[in-house]
Order: C-alpha cells, then structure tokens, then sequence
C-alpha cells in the first residue's frame, strides 16, 4: 500500500545528523511512497530558555532540491514539529507566519518548563498517575490555546522516559482527561499520530485511537519519528495492521496541510 512516514528528523533539528538523501534512500529501500521531515521548532525549550530552532528559508531550499531529485520515485514532504507551551503560542505563530509546509505536527515536550526527556518532570511528578494525568491536562491547554497544526504529535510521549513497572498510559486510566483531548482533536480537525518510536519498549494502548474512532475520528498518520536511518518506517507493517484493528480503513499524509487518505491493504 501506499504508505509515508510522517515524522522524521533531519540534520536541520539540533539532535539528528541524518541527511534528506540518505533518509529518502532508505525510505525508498524499504518500498515507502513518501517521507515527512518533520525538524524542530521548540521554543523557549532549554534550560537557559534558549529556543531550538532552524532557518525555515534554508530548511524549505534544501527540501526543494531533494523533491525535484526524487520526483516520480519518492513523494518528499515539507513539514515541522511545532514544540507546543502556553506561553509560547504568540511566538510560535509569529515564527511560522510567512512559511508555507505541506504538514505540521503539535507537539507536547514539556509541562511547566519540565522535561520528561531529561527527567526533570519525573523528579517533580514521580507518581505515575499524577505524572501522566499532568501531562494530558498541558496537552488539553496548549490545544486549546493554539492548533493551528494538522496533528497530535506522540500523545503518549511520556512512556519513553518514564521509569515504572509499566510505563504503558491506559484510556481507563485517564478516561476523563482522553475524552476531553479528543473532542478537541475532532473539533479542530486534528489527526491522531500513532508514533513507533513511542513502542520500544511500552505497548500503546489501542483503546485510545479506538476511542478517537467512535468520536468520529477519521484522520491516522504514521510516524517513526527517526533520529537515525535505521528507525525510518520501523514496525509499521504491525502498526498499520493495530490502526485497521481500530476500524479505520485509511492511513493519512498531508500535501499543502490538506490530508490525502491511502486505502490499508
Ligand atoms: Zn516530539
Ligand atoms: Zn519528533
């Protein structure tokens, strides 16, 4: 089937090295239609309050250049992570004003200025259910202050970090606070990313996107959310069959911030 992986990371994010054409040589190795890069825009995101960010005019050059190399062989796709916080929405659309991508991704990275990745957010919520529970209502705020993007980045973010006997977030657990995410997504037309970097070692919990289906949900896009070369596309031939478990018949990618729907076969 035709099949994209919507989120990966290029040299243009601060903590990937892999070049446009090495990636899309991969994706096309491994028998994929189109690849999504996806670089960082986090603002306000280190310690010292410095922004991680790229040259959008540089970044939107150089994806030119590798879309024309691989017309006809690879669909190439403009795209940015937009590093979502309440103080930074004015700034986030002052940043991206004037750029045009094919797709943009909303995601979640920190709560209260607390990073999960270096585990600060853990020192400061070190129960799970609170840490978790934390974490969905700054998800819930940032989308209801700004949602100017095409989908959710990796809802579940947390369970890569995290340090319990399961790490996996649960939709009975957290029932009140996944209804209220979802009806957000819906009421703003928001796609649902299942992102496989998510699962080495935490399963997801597919109640979730099954949820997002019976709300009316329609919109799926898959991302590996690669650092590296090795990590494009991984384990999506099992993702794509959880996601036709969960009753949808397509799979998404975005051209010009409008979905196009491939039929999973
Ligand atoms: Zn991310
Ligand atoms: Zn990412």
């Amino acid at each position: 089937m035709i099949l994209y992986d919507m989120h990966t990371h290029s040299r243009f994010s601060f903590d990937s090295s892999m070049e446009m054409e090495g990636a899309a040589d991969r994706a096309l190795a491994l028998g994929l239609s189109g690849i999504a890069f996806t670089d960082h825009l986090d603002v306000n995101y280190n310690s010292d309050g410095s922004d991680v960010y790229y040259d959008f005019g540089d970044y939107l050059y150089r994806f030119e250049e590798v879309r024309d190399k691989y017309a006809g062989r690879l669909d190439i796709v403009s795209a940015v992570e937009v590093g979502l916080q309440p103080h930074v929405v004015e700034e986030n659309i002052r940043r991206l004003s004037g750029y045009k991508f094919d797709y943009k991704i909303g995601s979640t990275h920190l709560v209260s200025r607390y990073d999960p990745y270096d585990r600060t957010y853990f020192r400061i919520e070190p129960e799970k259910h609170s840490a978790y529970r934390r974490y969905l209502r700054e998800m819930i705020r940032n989308i209801e202050l700004y949602h100017d993007y095409n989908s959710v980045g990796h809802f579940d973010y947390l369970i890569r970090y995290a340090d319990y006997e399961d790490n996996a977030m649960y939709y009975r657990e957290f029932q009140d606070e996944f209804d209220t995410l979802l009806e957000l997504m819906i009421t703003y037309g928001l796609a649902f990313e299942v992102n496989t970097r998510s699962y080495d070692k935490t399963t997801m919990d597919a109640e979730v996107l099954r949820q997002y289906k019976a709300r009316g949900g329609e919109t799926v896009v898959l991302g590996s959310d690669a650092h590296r070369y090795e990590r494009i596309g991984k384990r999506f031939d099992f993702f794509k069959n959880v996601i036709k478990d969960c009753g949808f018949d397509y799979i998404a990618h975005y051209r010009n911030m409008q979905p196009i729907y491939e039929k999973i076969v």
